[in-house]
């Protein structure tokens, strides 16, 4: 039977179980899935250098004859040592291979070969390190050209992929275009089975350089047809328009007892522009852990109950959502406006008050952690939807909201806010066509927080400064590490860490700790212990608390701050810095490796979340930034998410085929672009 793309690689010669499970795991399963398996760098052995002119130290291709070949044992390290002597026209060179005896099978005397690797200089003479070899033959696949290199994984090697693929040549042909024609012509783009070909097999640099070019291209450009086309979608759809009352708006700022920012003001006006129109807003507020976003977003509800329509604010915590009802209630208590809370743990009798009285229109806006969304509840007129730190919310209980509109055929505002910045390549990208309001601005009389990495030996130090602090009245938070993602280690880190501070090292102060396993009574107690200053220290995880807000706590210690994205560090410090002191963030650290020295020096030299965030984003990839699982993007390559010429390129042409085409009539551009269903449009 003839290969083709359907066949299965079990079938291939060469492919036995061993290997096929191998494949598996890579979920490459038929001879299409291999061939799609991408190779992402090149090496250029398409150079021969003749042995006379070798420089060491370099790396260096060469081709010749063997004049010998042996295996010896290295008697001290008992490593199989095979040595070989390669003669060209100008010269010989020595090449040394490590524990790999076999070679001897492959290569033996007088076969002509071509070697590839370091040259590097030792005794005088130079030598040749594990270079890669290939026999010279008509038609060479791993040296003599530009090679690619694959990401090899569990004892698949680059050298074996080439190999397997080598013969799927002609297969190739068979993968069929799936971009539009115009698309092709308009941007220059190399055909789709082409730069399949010339990814795996490079004729020449400029051919390999188009079909890197045809690869970028279309990752992006799938990304950007993708989420363009969920905004045309999302802007079919019908909201209720909300007026906006100058007069009351005016009473709320005077209420304050503190005048907006600049930035609080923009975001503000943006997001009562969206809610006039009668179509649903779908906009994300950004900003940094205490540049006042609650305040923007009470406003914004306060022009939907006043008139007449209901509103959600969703947190993601049990404490977070007690805090905005604490502040929602402050702030729109002379308004006359009923604000309730709802959680997981609100008991029985009254979560049925609280529901009958949600469903008939009385509680004008409603607090709760998403526990609410699991609840069969049911709104007289919803036509706002809030949720605090979007990224701890999956897609679907985010279109899980989407359809709990109380108006028939309406779909209500959301508005989403997040601390965490986003990276403007990836709002330009990922988030589409997404509207963003940015409080860039703190408000005034914020101090910058100290930041600075503390090596082991430096930790007594800082202990000291903080007794200190301490004694001068201010308070400290501990954060402990997250292990392994597991609860349970979790709790042990935190506990062994409370009960260290507490009995050798703070025994003269107040030290609490707080946890996810806890009661919510009990969280709740020791928060308040802590907010009215009972306590000294609180030891808490990781995951506790995003936006608790103690203005009197001035150091933040992070224990193994190696172990945690900047961007997740940088909202830690946020919760120190918010009251009249200078404040302190201590990254406790003992691993000494360059780069996360380097990584953490980042975070000493900015308080720029944004900057912080495209940090993260190099460095970690997009899945730390937006959060791993619902950020919902295939292996997208991080470098095209952050080049801001090819997002251009992209959304443009992206952006005029959707002005005069619809996806569905391009069924193969289609099925590519339902891999990017729940890509983080905030649904
Ligand atoms: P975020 O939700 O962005 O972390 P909050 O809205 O909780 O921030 O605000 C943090 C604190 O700053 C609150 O105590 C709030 O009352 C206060 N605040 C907000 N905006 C201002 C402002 N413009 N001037 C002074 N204080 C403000
Ligand atoms: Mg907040």
């Amino acid at each position: 039977m003839p290969i083709t793309l359907k066949t299965k690689v079990s079938e291939l010669t060469g492919v036995g179980s061993v290997y096929q499970k191998k494949l598996e795991k890579l979920h490459i399963e038929t001879v299409e899935d291999l061939l799609l398996y991408l190779p992402r760098t090149w090496e250029d052995f398409s150079k021969i250098t003749e042995i006379a002119k070798v420089r060491p130290p370099g790396t260096y291709c060469i081709q010749g004859n063997i004049w010998s070949i042996g295996n010896k044992r290295s008697a001290r390290r008992r490593m199989y040592i095979t040595e070989a002597i390669i003669a060209d026209k100008t010269g010989t060179m020595k090449a040394v291979w490590f524990n790999q005896p076999f070679l001897i099978k492959n290569m033996k005397q007088g076969d002509e070969v071509l070697l590839a690797g370091r040259v590097e200089r030792e005794y005088g003479q130079a030598l040749m390190k594990s270079p890669a070899y290939e026999k010279k033959s008509e038609e060479q696949t791993h040296l003599g050209k530009i090679v690619p290199t694959y990401k090899e994984t569990d004892g698949l090697s680059s050298r074996w992929l080439r190999y397997q693929v080598s013969r799927l040549i002609k297969v190739i042909y068979s993968f069929k275009e799936y971009l539009p024609a115009e698309v092709i012509k308009n941007q220059s783009l190399m055909s789709y089975s082409a730069m399949i070909r010339q990814l795996h097999f490079p004729d020449n640099s400029f051919q390999l350089e188009k079909a890197i070019d045809r690869l970028n291209f279309d990752e992006m450009f799938l990304l950007q047809v993708a989420v363009q086309n969920q905004r045309k979608a999302l802007d079919k759809n019908r909201a209720i328009s909300i007026r906006f009352n100058e007069e009351i708006s005016k009473e709320f700022v005077k209420k304050l007892g503190f005048t907006l920012t600049n930035a609080q003001k923009k975001a503000t006006w943006e997001i009562i522009k969206d809610l006039e129109k009668p179509v649903p807003m779908n906009r994300l507020l950004e900003g940094d852990v205490g540049s006042g976003k609650t305040v923007v977003s009470a406003m914004a509800s306060l022009m939907v109950a006043n008139d007449g329509f209901q509103a959600v604010f969703l947190a993601p915590t049990e404490i977070l959502a007690k805090q905005h009802f604490e502040s929602l209630k402050k702030m729109l208590e002379s308004f006359e406006i009923k604000v309730e809370i709802l959680t997981g743990k609100t008991k029985k009798s009254e979560r049925n008050r609280i529901l009958k009285e949600v469903k008939d229109g009385e509680v004008q806006i409603l607090v709760g952690t998403h526990a609410v969304l699991k609840e069969d509840i049911e709104f007289w007129n919803l036509a706002f939807v809030i949720v605090d730190e979007q990224h701890r919310f999956g897609v679907g209980q985010r279109a899980k909201l989407r359809q709990k509109s109380g108006q028939k055929g309406t779909m209500p505002h959301f508005l989403s806010m997040s601390a965490t910045p986003i990276p403007r390549t990836l709002t330009l990208s990922v988030y589409g066509d997404l509207d963003i309001s940015v409080i860039d601005e703190m408000p005034q009389g914020r101090k910058k927080v100290a930041t600075f990495v503390i090596p082991p030996e430096k930790k007594q130090d800082s202990y000291e400064f903080i007794r200190h602090t301490v004694k001068k009245g201010r308070q400290v938070f501990v954060i402990c590490p997250l292990i392994d993602d597991s609860e349970t280690m979790e709790l042990k880190s935190v506990t062994a860490e409370y009960e260290r501070l507490s009995r050798m090292v703070f025994t003269d102060l107040k030290v609490a700790m707080i946890h996810g396993k806890m009661r919510p009574e009990e969280k709740e107690r020791i928060m308040k212990d802590f907010a009215t200053g009972k306590t000294n220290i609180l030891v808490s995880t990781s995951l506790v608390e995003v936006g608790v807000d103690v203005p009197n706590a001035t150091i933040m210690i992070i224990e193994g701050a190696d172990r945690f994205g900047l961007a997740q560090l940088h909202q830690f410090r946020g919760r120190v810095g918010r009251g009249k002191y200078q404040s302190y963030c201590f990254l406790f650290t003992d691993n000494e490796s360059e780069t996360v020295q380097k990584r953490l020096d980042a975070i000493t030299k900015t308080n720029d979340g944004f900057k912080i965030a495209e940090e993260d984003l190099e460095i970690r990839g997009p899945g730390e930034v937006l959060g791993e699982r619902q950020h919902g993007l295939p292996d997208i390559n991080t470098k095209n998410l952050m080049d801001v010429q090819l997002i251009k390129r992209t959304k443009t042409e992206a952006k005029n085929f959707l002005k005069k085409n619809n996806v569905e009539d391009f069924p193969l551009l289609a099925e590519k672009i339902s891999r990017y269903d729940g890509v983080a449009n905030l649904e």
